[in-house]
């Protein structure tokens, strides 16, 4: 059985794990997802649609808040007590940890940072970036049960319909594991689509000079009903927030189309939006290798171009 940690946020099962737990079926196998936390039951419910058959519930007061080594307690159990020979996680700050401690729990081997999972002869086969995702290496597992943790947003949720059925799971928790409690979480207030979900995504690079010139970046986007992004030139120049940083060391998004302001094209960035629909550059450089592989390479100055350009778009849209 392949197990996915579906993990949840406001009462939402998160696209990425949705998006793992589609490809695990998409393999064929006995797959069943595992929900934990404190009245989930209707979350859990949630990933019948996505391809789940059986969904393990672990639902207890202890598990509110969203802290790791509850979580490897309760994933655990289900292994233990239902055997599983995979477990699959797409990753987050939360599911990394979880799956780093189930790793050492278990003493199980984990694979980070996937892109893929094939079966090769009947066996499972992770595919995984490395020389700064230059190559693709194949990477295994010597033993089980298996562990994988997914790169962000590489699969899509499969909608496939259905319903899961939820076995629920009791769980005792470690002493240790109850050591740790949250005292607060801050939420960013974002408005407009998340950098995952959005169809359009206007990213700022050090081509806008200063931070005050993000303002360009951000009018065009919501404009376009889009996301902002921004290159980690910027966000470690402190300009923007990491939570918008595409590439290698940020987050991979795949919108219908990409617009690129002011950014060079650098590889680390590249491999961040390269699986875009459309890839729009505007660069004053005409040998900037962002025009390698954009769709359309506008030559010219990003505070002349970018205004005229929200202009246009806001007289069709109105926004
Ligand atoms: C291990 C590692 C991990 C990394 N991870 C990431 C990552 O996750 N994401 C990421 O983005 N980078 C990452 N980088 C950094 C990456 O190598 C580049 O340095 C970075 O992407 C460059 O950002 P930039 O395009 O904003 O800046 P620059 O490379 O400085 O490019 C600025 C561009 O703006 C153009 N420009 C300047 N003025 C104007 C103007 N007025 N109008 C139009 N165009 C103009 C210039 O011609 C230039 O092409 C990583 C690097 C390493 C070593």
């Amino acid at each position: 059985m392949i197990l996915v940690f579906l993990e949840h946020h406001g009462g939402d099962l998160l696209t990425g794990a949705l998006g793992v737990l589609g490809k695990a079926a998409s393999l064929g196998d006995d797959v069943a997802g595992v929900v934990a936390g404190s009245g989930v039951r209707d979350v859990a419910a949630q990933a019948g649609r996505f391809g789940a058959r059986r969904v393990f519930v672990v639902d207890d007061p202890a598990l509110e808040a969203p802290l790791p080594q509850p979580r490897v307690d309760a994933l655990a159990a289900v292994v233990g007590k239902h055997g599983a020979d995979t477990v699959l996680f797409a990753n987050s700050v939360l599911a990394a940890d979880v799956a780093a401690g189930l790793a050492a729990r278990l003493d199980a081997g984990l694979n980070w940072d996937l892109v893929d999972l094939v079966r090769d002869d009947g066996a499972l086969v992770g595919k995984r970036p490395a020389l700064e995702d230059s190559v693709y290496v194949d990477v295994g597992w010597t033993a089980e049960p298996r562990l994988a943790l997914f790169r962000p947003g590489t699969f899509d949720p499969q909608e496939a319909g259905g319903e899961a059925e939820l076995i629920d799971v009791p769980v005792t928790l470690e002493d240790f594991s109850t050591r740790a409690t949250m005292i607060e979480q801050a939420h960013e207030e974002a408005s407009g689509p998340s950098l995952e979900d959005a169809d359009v995504i206007v990213a700022g690079g050090r081509g806008l000079g200063q931070p005050e010139n993000f303002s360009l970046v951000e009018d065009l986007a919501k404009a376009l009903g889009g996301a902002v992004a921004a290159t980690r030139a910027v966000v470690d120049a402190g300009w923007y927030p990491y939570a918008t940083q595409v590439g290698q060391t940020g987050r991979t998004v795949s919108p219908k189309l990409y617009i690129a302001c002011g950014i060079s094209g650098a590889i680390q960035h590249k491999v961040g939006m390269q699986g875009s629909g459309t890839i729009v550059a505007i660069n004053k450089d005409p040998n900037a290798p962002i025009f390698e592989f954009a769709d359309l390479g506008v030559v010219g100055d990003v505070h002349e171009i970018v205004p005229k350009l929200t202009e246009l778009v806001r007289e069709r849209t109105g926004r």
